[in-house]
């Protein structure tokens, strides 16, 4: 493992697991465990996102963002270990598109229990979910599954974009454009923005600019304004903000329990 070559800006890597628990031997799992690290869980779905992109951005950007979140972490002091991204989940809003693969909630909710029990098993007891995909269904069936992990496994569970937290001295984040096309919230001028930043070997550029704005996912599976990404100046920046609030809000929650 090596996380101090991460940087924010184009990833030449591709791999998911890099700097996941899958790149540890099962020694140093266990020694993790019993060290009482925290875990960090990449949570995204195989999603349709427009003509312009392939069906992965939710999971390399679940992944990226748990990445910088560890490293950021780590030069806190604070050890963790990102779970493979997960992305069998729940897509009723592109549903209907071919790739966009979808599980019933009660699959959704039975995996997620035997995977945090694994955890529980070999000694984790918190875990930080970094969710990519905001479709209603997916949200509530894990809202869902951290009930009912919160309850039958006794473990600490928040969903970091879900996670109503006061933090003092916030990270400043960048002015957003006034002029953006609204609603943007699938595939359209930020997300295609954010990939073609850190990986713009999956954005078809030339589609992209010729793309209309949608006000709904239909007809071609994005929602939002792709071909206005190139106006998009700070998604970098605004990506850093956010793991830096993010870690802010996991040291926070664990100084805490510390003085509990
Ligand atoms: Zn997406």
């Amino acid at each position: 493992m090596n996380s101090t070559e991460l940087k924010f800006g184009i990833q030449s890597d591709l791999s998911v697991f890099a700097d996941t628990l899958v790149e540890m031997t099962w020694e140093e799992v266990r020694a993790s465990g019993e060290r009482g690290d925290s875990v960090i869980f990449p949570i995204a779905v195989v999603e349709a996102h427009g003509p312009h992109m392939d069906l992965s951005p939710d999971i390399y950007y679940a992944y990226l963002f748990s990445r910088f979140l560890k490293n950021n972490l780590c030069a806190k002091g604070i050890n963790t270990v990102i779970v493979p991204p997960y992305y069998w989940g729940i897509n009723s809003g592109t549903g209907k598109y071919p790739g966009s693969f979808t599980v019933r909630p009660e699959t959704f909710n039975a995996i997620m229990f035997d995977i945090f029990s694994s955890l529980k098993k070999w000694g984790f007891s918190k875990v930080f979910i970094v969710n990519a995909h905001g479709d209603e269904k997916h949200t509530a069936a894990i809202e869902k599954s951290i009930n009912e992990i919160k309850q039958k496994l006794n473990m600490q569970v928040y969903r970091m974009d879900n996670l109503d937290i006061q933090i003092e001295n916030k990270p400043d984040f960048p002015d957003q454009r006034e002029d953006r096309f609204d609603p943007d919230i699938h595939a359209g001028s930020i997300e295609t923005a954010t990939m073609y930043a850190f990986y713009p070997q999956k954005v078809r550029k030339e589609i992209a600019l010729k793309l209309k704005p949608q006000k709904g996912f239909d007809p071609l599976a994005y929602c939002g304004d792709p071909a206005s990404f190139v106006l998009e100046k700070n998604v970098i920046e605004c990506f850093q903000a956010n793991v830096e609030l993010d870690s802010l809000k996991i040291e926070t929650i664990l100084n805490n329990d510390k003085n509990i």
